[in-house]
């Protein structure tokens, strides 16, 4: 049997993880998130701290540890887009 799925790279998961944690995305889609995240542990540590994040936004109000913990993570999510977008 051949294997469809399309292997994504690690540019392309951090763009759609929000999309991912919303749910806003086609099966395929979601298959194929879910295969690039079991093989790599630095998409996975954004999956873990944006859904951590999401949780903290329906409970608590934001504290200054919490904001600067997001934006150290959208800076290097920026950074992992940056250098792919050099090569
Ligand atoms: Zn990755």
């Amino acid at each position: 049997m051949t294997d469809q799925r399309e292997v994504l790279d690690c540019l392309t998961v951090v763009r759609g993880l929000w999309d991912y944690l919303d749910g806003e995305m086609s099966e395929q889609r979601l298959a194929d998130v879910r295969a690039h995240l079991a093989t790599c542990t630095g998409c996975r540590e954004h999956v873990e701290f944006a859904r951590g994040f999401v949780s903290l936004l329906g409970r608590a109000p934001l504290d200054e540890a919490r904001v600067t913990a997001l934006r150290l993570s959208v800076q290097r999510a920026l950074r992992v887009e940056r250098s792919a977008a050099r090569d």
